[in-house]
């Protein structure tokens, strides 16, 4: 299998038979160039390289599918990687009993 695993890796979505079609196709669409684009409305010059899903990762339809380059893949799988943390509950903490507070009671 050439996909490197990492310790990291958060994905665990398999990639779809044909895949390579498709980030091929999804490359030829979008002439090789990446398709970020900034807050300021200017898409990126780069290369793209990598096949990236715009919405859900289940998603392998041509138009789910969008032009990277490197580093703009890596900036977006960290985003995600961020956004699949933050979906995570929060640990609650134990509510602890003031020491202050005292209950009075008399006897
Ligand atoms: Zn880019």
């Amino acid at each position: 299998m050439p996909w490197q695993e990492s310790p990291t890796a958060w994905r665990t979505t398999p990639r779809p038979q044909g895949w390579k079609a498709l980030r091929a196709q999804a490359l030829d669409r979008d002439d090789h160039q990446c398709t970020w684009v900034d807050e300021e409305g200017s898409r990126c010059t780069a290369q793209g390289t990598d096949a990236d899903h715009i919405g859900d990762a289940q998603d392998h339809s041509i138009d789910n599918i969008r032009t990277l380059c490197r580093t703009h893949h890596r900036k977006r799988t960290a985003l995600q990687a961020r956004a699949a943390r933050g979906q995570q509950p929060k640990r609650k903490r134990d509510s602890e009993t003031h020491p202050g507070l005292i209950s009075h009671r008399r006897q």
